[in-house]
């Protein structure tokens, strides 16, 4: 009966494993063709922060031992000069080596359609066979490329298609600022909420490894041709202004400015598309009202930078429900993320 059950894992195995193909370079380690993997690797139910990409070698995807399953409580040592790997946790434990397709467990000897291998220094090992092994179930997002270990997470982080050869700048402009307050309602400065979300914006930007430039920090008096000039200066790809608007009371939602020139263009992308792509990341995330993309020549910051720029108003002060959400953190957020979302989106056109 034993010997059955293990037959059947080693079929299972064998029948849900299956990966598509990643559109990918690949190299041998270790002896195996293997193909980096953009797929995100999650353990019970959040996304893990790995020290590299998995691997995928036929069909099997492979993870950095220690530090997808240290989460789980497994540990993991490495005996380089055997290059042995001691998987324990409690009872169970595997022993494996690197190029070597067989593993031993206490109990019994088993093969692995993949072995693990050597990544410039980091032990990969398949996720699959090292989770069944310590009972853990192992499932495949199909849409959001996903290798989880226990629960499916329920968000997923951006997945960019930057090259990652490039670099990209981006200069984040939070409106006003000192001297100048922008909008004042209900005891909210625009100058401060514009700085809150270009701080967030700055930080989601990082994250995806492009070098960002902020016009202000902090609440600095800043003349608007300083801010267009830096962009100019530093070679930007996109400028991001962040403002928040004011009308009357009934009128709500977002609202995206461009320059109508079209020498504002770099690479495939105008300061239009920009303006478009903008605004309706923004109408989509923050479920706001489309109050849309509006041509303005005259404003300083558009007028005198040279690559795409917007002025991305993102909600109005002056509708008190408005600036009810404005004022909460998880709504700056999202704003936030909808102009990291905006920004991936028209480097990716830009550079297509
Ligand atoms: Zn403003």
């Amino acid at each position: 009966m034993r010997k059955l059950a293990f037959l059947l894992a080693v079929l299972t195995l064998v029948l849900l494993v299956a990966v598509p193909s990643f559109a990918a370079s690949g190299e041998y380690y270790s002896g195996y063709w293997a193909v980096t993997s953009n797929a995100f690797i999650a353990v019970d139910g959040k996304v893990l922060t790995l020290e590299r990409n998995p691997v995928v070698i036929d069909g099997r995807i492979l993870v950095p031992a220690r530090t997808t399953f240290q989460v789980l409580g497994v540990t993991t040592d490495w005996y380089p000069s055997y290059g042995v790997i001691e998987m324990s946790k409690g009872s169970k434990s595997i022993t494996m080596s690197i190029g070597n397709k067989v593993a031993y467990t206490e109990r019994s000897i088993k093969y692995m359609e993949a072995p693990p291998v050597l990544v410039n220094g980091t032990v990969m090992v398949p996720i699959r066979f090292v989770a069944e092994t310590f009972g853990e179930n192992v499932g495949w997002d199909a849409k959001n490329e996903v290798a989880y270990i226990g629960n499916k997470p329920a968000e997923v982080p951006s997945r960019s298609g930057l090259k990652p050869n490039r670099t990209y700048k981006v200069v984040i402009d939070a409106g006003h600022g000192g001297s100048q307050s922008g909008a004042v309602y209900g005891g909210v400065k625009e100058k401060d909420l514009n700085l809150d979300i270009a701080k967030r914006l700055n930080a989601l930007l990082k994250a995806e490894g492009i070098k960002t430039y902020m016009t202000r920090e902090n609440d600095a008096t800043v003349s608007l041709y300083a801010r267009s000039a830096l962009a100019n200066n530093v070679g930007a790809d996109l400028l991001v202004s962040v403002h928040n608007n004011a009308g009357n009371s009934k009128t709500s939602g977002s609202m995206t400015l461009y320059h109508p020139d079209s020498s504002k263009k770099k690479g495939n992308l105008t300061a239009y598309e920009f303006a478009q792509i903008v605004q309706k990341n923004l109408n989509k995330t923050l479920k706001s009202k489309d109050m849309g993309v509006i041509q303005r020549p005259n404003l300083a910051v558009l007028r005198t930078s040279n690559m795409p720029a917007v002025i991305a108003e993102i909600g109005y002060m002056t509708n008190s429900s408005e600036l009810a959400k404005l004022k909460t953190d998880s709504y700056k957020q999202q704003a936030a993320e909808a102009l990291r979302n905006a920004v991936l989106e028209s480097l990716e056109k830009m550079y297509k």
